[in-house]
């Protein structure tokens, strides 16, 4: 300020000095001196205003141009005026450009959420959505935003909480792509936030009903079973107790509460074995089991439940590739197998034959197989045969001392084995259940007689 000061006073004072020269020079008198220093004096006055306002018009160029990163004046005071701003404005346009990206980093991690997003405005129009929630209403983010967002979603429980305005809660309905043969169910909720603006959250909760399903007809199935062999034994035990029984009829009697109780047993040993299966940690990759002597153990007990069952037994063939060792679990190993050779046995009519072959495959894998001639399995019934409690043959079943979770506990070993079950049958001919163990859990070491075929 000092400087401008300054040489404005220098600008007045040599324009002063050049006029009073100049009318020293050329026309000498004492009165003209004064006046034309004077006036010199006004003439460098306007010529500094002038001056200054030519500097103070190319700042206010500089200013209202897109380009300010050179300064358009450097020195005085609009020099320091344009850096001040300039960096002002550099300030500002960083200040603009970090909340850019946070802005974009923030819609980036809502666009990674798997649960649906919607910014509604006032009016529930759609301000801004992610690909989740653009999957669950079947939206486009660019041809539906701006649009009421009830016109679009026009589910009736959806409509019905929407009009009510009860934003405490959220609403089930189901998802776009639901279908009878893959429904699609989504958890919907409204928060509204700021200045009458609305967060809609939506989330696949498919999965979750699923399991809660499940868990009811778990818990109905379970009951149910109980309560059968429960209820028989309930009465009994009111027979004998109110009725005077002979011997044979009293010992009779305690022959079929045996039974029933027995069945409870089986049962509960089914269900913990299911439970072990699914809270243990995946079996051993380096526990080496022979196959031989598993299914040997297997053959063993198949030939007293068919003599049990049937008072005689089948023929049991098994052709065993010896050398062969599986990775795992042997009391799993042994339980699916036996489950399925002790299945063999309960749904074929004693004489007709039962083959169990175990071999190693080209591919390094191994094959566990049992083919029976039994009443075989409708086609419609295979791909639910693994269900806990699903069962085709209700009575073969119980009054063969089954409990429905036998192949649900199958399944579950082969897959914690990392192998695959197939199960193909023809009703009236037999059935066959493979297991396919993979290359990595296969040793085999073969020996010089590589099948043997034994009929029990
Ligand atoms: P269960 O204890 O009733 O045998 P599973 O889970 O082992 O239960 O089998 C489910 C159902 O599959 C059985 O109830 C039976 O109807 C059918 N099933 C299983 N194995 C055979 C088979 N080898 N032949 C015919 N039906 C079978």
């Amino acid at each position: 300020m000092l400087i401008r000061l300054l040489s404005f006073a220098l600008f007045q004072g040599l324009g002063a000095i050049l006029a009073a020269i100049f009318m020293q020079v050329f026309a000498p008198s004492h009165g003209g001196v004064v006046v034309s220093s004077l006036v010199g004096a006004l003439g460098a006055t306007y010529f500094w205003l002038l001056w200054d306002l030519s500097r103070g018009l190319r700042v206010m160029r500089w200013l209202r141009s897109e380009e300010t990163r050179e300064v358009a004046v450097e020195s005085g005071l609009w020099g320091e005026f344009s850096i001040r701003i300039r960096r002002l404005l550099r300030n500002n346009e960083r200040a603009v450009q970090q909340r850019d990206e946070r802005l974009q980093e923030f819609l980036a991690a809502m666009q990674a959420s798997p649960n649906g997003v919607v910014l509604l405005d006032r009016e529930f129009r759609i301000e801004w959505l992610n690909e989740s929630a653009e999957l669950h209403f079947g939206l486009d983010a660019r041809r539906d935003l701006l649009q009421h967002f009830a016109n679009l979603v026009r589910d009736p429980s959806f409509a019905a909480y929407f009009s009510a305005k009860d934003f405490d809660r959220d609403v089930l309905m189901p998802g776009r792509a639901s279908s009878a043969s893959l429904p699609v169910r989504l958890s919907v909720h409204v928060h509204p936030y700021g200045d009458g603006r609305s967060l809609l959250l939506s989330r696949d909760v498919t999965a979750v009903e699923q399991a809660e399903a499940m868990r009811r007809d778990f818990v109905a199935n379970v009951s149910h079973e109980i309560r059968t062999p429960l209820t028989v034994l309930g009465g009994f035990v009111e027979t004998l107790q109110t009725l005077s029984l002979t011997d044979t009829e009293r010992a009779r009697y305690l022959d079929l509460m045996a039974q029933q109780a027995s069945r409870m047993q089986s049962l509960v040993s089914d269900l913990l074995t299911l439970s072990r299966l699914e809270g243990s940690p995946p079996p051993s990759v380096h526990e080496w089991i022979d196959v031989g002597l598993l299914v040997d153990q297997c053959r063993q007990e198949a030939g007293e439940l068919a003599r049990l069952l049937w008072g005689q037994t089948h023929s049991l063939i098994f052709e065993i590739q010896s050398g062969l060792s599986l990775a795992g679990s042997a009391a799993e190993l042994h339980s699916a197998f036996f489950n399925l050779i002790g299945n063999a046995v309960r749904y074929t009519p004693a004489g007709k034959s039962i083959r169990v072959i175990v071999r190693a495959m080209d591919d390094g894998g191994a094959l566990f197989a049992v083919y029976d001639q039994g009443m075989g399995i409708a086609q419609e019934h295979i791909p639910r045969l693994t269900e806990r409690f699903y069962r085709v043959d209700r009575s073969r079943s119980r009054d063969t001392g089954g409990t429905g979770l036998g192949l649900a506990i199958v399944k579950h070993v082969v897959q914690r084995h990392g192998a695959e079950l197939s199960i193909a049958s023809v009703p009236g001919e037999g059935s066959n259940f493979q297991i396919l163990f993979p290359p990595h859990r296969v040793q085999f070491l073969p020996e010089p007689a590589p099948a043997e075929a034994i009929a029990a």
